[in-house]
């Protein structure tokens, strides 16, 4: 007889992780299963504990069809795709991995705002393709010392301000509500933020609530010579706006991690040199993502001993 506890997974996880929890429990994955509602229908109240990622996430037909379970762990720190109010109208502990992938987010976010103004891929296909030896590469524009707009000071956002300061950029931010103890000034309107700053970092939490938060009007407010960084969740931009200020050149360019359709990418932006296209890599780097790993293996090991999880996020 199996005494472990019994956890679903829902979809892919890293191999190390899935290899300990595997071992640590009586582990089963639901996205792989031929018939995944049979599977619930016959098997769903046998399950207490749900893992998951912040790209899959679950909504509230799946934690419905788990009517023992008690915890949910999710391998990343954005929680748009998970129905927190579901879980919690059950009772459900949902644990995330905050703050380990701070660095990381915030160094990819730097390098997106550098490599926009030096065009430092643009740059590389421009060698690649021998035009070196025809004529000279445009000239970039300057990071140091430049005006930055922070849209989301949390704990992200908090890294990437105390790395651009090393930069000796102006730094300000917009978000609902100003940050106690921060030595950068907050801004109220994101309107005058836009237009205030050379460069507009995004890094808010998505979801609902931050749906299309930067629109045709904050772009045109960034203006020709601003340029836009986006590490938060493809849906805090109005895509198509987005495209058609870049098409026009209503902004000097881009810098993108995330998009709204993810994988897919809006095929204008293919074309366009000002535009840096990232595959949502913001914390793929081995000590992250094992750091990711650990802690969402731990926040499970915690609420089976102690009843709560390590880093609670509703
Ligand atoms: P936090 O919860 O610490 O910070 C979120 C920030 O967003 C807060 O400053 C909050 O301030 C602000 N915010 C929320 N709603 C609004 C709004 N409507 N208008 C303006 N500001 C708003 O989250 P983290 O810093 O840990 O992470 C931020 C997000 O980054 C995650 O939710 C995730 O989606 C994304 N992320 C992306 C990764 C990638 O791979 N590209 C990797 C990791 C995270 P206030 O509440 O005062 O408005």
């Amino acid at each position: 007889m199996n005494n472990k506890q019994r956890i679903l997974q829902q979809g892919p996880l890293m191999p190390g992780l899935e290899a300990r929890l595997a071992e640590a429990y009586d582990l089963h994955r639901l996205d792989t299963q031929a018939d995944p509602e049979t599977f619930l229908a016959e098997h769903g109240d046998g399950f207490v504990g749900l893992v998951t990622s912040a790209a899959v996430g679950a909504d509230a037909a799946l934690i419905d069809a788990l009517p023992a379970l008690k915890v949910i762990s999710s391998f990343g720190v954005g929680l748009d795709k998970l129905d927190l109010d579901a879980a919690a109208r059950r009772g459900i502990a949902v644990g995330n991995t905050p703050e380990v992938l701070n660095d990381c987010v915030a160094d990819l976010a730097i390098a997106l705002m550098l490599d926009v103004a030096r065009r430092t891929a643009a740059a590389d296909r421009f060698v690649r393709r021998g035009e070196w030896l025809e004529h000279r590469f445009p000239l970039g524009r300057r990071v140091s010392g430049a005006k930055l707009g922070i849209v989301g000071l949390g704990r992200i956002g908090r890294t990437i301000a105390r790395r651009a300061g090393g930069f000796e950029m102006d730094i300000r931010y917009h978000s609902r509500r100003p940050v106690a103890d921060v030595p950068w000034q907050h801004e109220p309107s994101l309107l005058a933020l836009a237009g205030w700053a050379d460069y507009l970092i995004v890094i808010t939490a998505g979801g609902a609530g931050t749906h299309h938060l930067i629109d045709a009007e904050v772009l045109d407010a960034l203006g020709p010579d601003g340029f836009i960084v986006n590490v938060s969740r493809g849906s805090v931009i109005d895509e198509a706006a987005l495209v058609k200020a870049l098409v026009d050149k209503r902004i000097a360019g881009a810098g993108l991690d995330v998009f709204d359709r993810e994988p897919h990418v809006p095929g204008e932006l293919m074309h366009l040199d000002n535009v840096v296209l990232l595959p949502h890599i913001a914390s793929a780097t081995r000590e992250t993502r094992q750091a990711m790993a650990d802690l969402t293996f731990d926040n499970l090991q915690a609420f089976f001993r102690d009843g709560q999880v390590l880093t609670f996020a509703g």
